[in-house]
């Protein structure tokens, strides 16, 4: 590998020739880990205006020897790239119907919903409904308890394809969430055409509230007013103060999730902050 590449920059650049190594050296971990028990989920809670906690998101978690962690940020674009996508979304929507089958026969904890990231790639593969309803009938769940979170990037490709995964999921009765909404390529239409029960505003906006620029208080209120016309449960993510909170609530958004509710905490941590065994 030492021809030039395509932009005449050569490829036995070593800081380049490092950067790929390190990738893949990663990528590699990133496949031991998902095999040999090296993930683990976290949870933050979903609350309600009353600040009651109706659910939860499942976000992964790669520590590291040494108590550091990779961030998703990190390891889910790469593992998008590789395809290892594919088997760690497997393990998290194990993991989490595992989980929910659990909280079926704790009264704390039954009635919550557990939402889970659904990447673009799994999104698209032809039998993902297929092993979404494989999950939800092994492990008997209410299906309206598992919660698929999918961000618009899944519009991009063929949007018929997409619409049909879609009602295929919703016919499953799974609740279906559209995250990071008001980023990139959306589309109000979307909102309006496509079965999703949880609009989530991204915190992106929620991060901007405190400035009240007419703008971002202009588009958080009109988000939560089409969301609420259209029948749609709308959650802001991000939300780190009472100020930001007290925005939302009062301008009609139904459910808040971010730092000044919970961080993302371990299983065990987040069971007993509702007081579950
Ligand atoms: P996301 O789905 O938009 O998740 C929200 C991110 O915001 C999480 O970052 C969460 O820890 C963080 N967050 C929550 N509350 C606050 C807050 O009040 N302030 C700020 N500044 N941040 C807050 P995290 O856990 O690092 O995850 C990053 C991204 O990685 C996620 O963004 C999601 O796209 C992806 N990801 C995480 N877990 C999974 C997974 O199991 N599967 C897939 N496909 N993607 C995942
Ligand atoms: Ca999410
Ligand atoms: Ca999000
Ligand atoms: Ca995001």
């Amino acid at each position: 590998v030492k021809q030039a590449g395509r932009n005449g920059i050569a490829f036995f650049d070593p800081e380049m020739e490092a950067r790929v190594r390190q990738r893949h050296a990663l990528q590699l971990a990133l496949a031991q880990a998902i095999d040999g028990g090296g993930l683990q989920l976290y949870l933050q809670p979903q609350v309600d205006a009353r600040g009651h906690t109706v659910g939860a998101e499942a976000l992964l978690r790669w520590p590291q020897p040494g108590g550091r962690f990779v961030s998703p940020a990190e390891f889910i674009p790469l593992a998008e790239e590789s395809g290892l996508i594919l088997p760690l979304g497997a393990w998290v929507l194990e993991h989490t119907a595992t989980l929910l089958a659990r909280w079926q026969t704790e009264p704390a904890l039954a009635r919550l919903r557990l939402a889970v990231n659904v990447s673009p790639r799994q999104f698209r593969e032809a039998d993902f409904v297929d092993r979404v309803a494989e999950v939800l009938r092994r492990h008997r769940l209410p299906a309206q308890h598992l919660e698929l979170e999918i961000t618009e990037s899944v519009f991009l490709g063929d949007l018929e394809e997409a619409r049909r995964t879609l009602q295929r999921l919703k016919a499953l009765g799974v609740t279906l969430a559209l995250d990071d909404f008001g980023t990139g390529y959306s589309s109000l239409s979307y909102l309006a055409e496509l079965p999703f029960d949880v609009i989530k505003i991204d915190q992106h906006f929620v991060a901007r509230l405190p400035q009240r620029r007419r703008a971002d208080l202009a588009i958080v209120s009109t988000i939560i007013a089409l969301g609420r016309k259209l029948g749609t449960t709308v959650l802001a993510e991000g939300v780190e103060t009472a100020e930001q909170a007290e925005y939302l609530v009062t301008h009609g958004c139904h459910l808040l999730q971010g730092y000044h509710f919970g961080r993302p905490m371990p299983i065990e941590s987040f069971e007993r902050g509702l007081g579950a065994a």
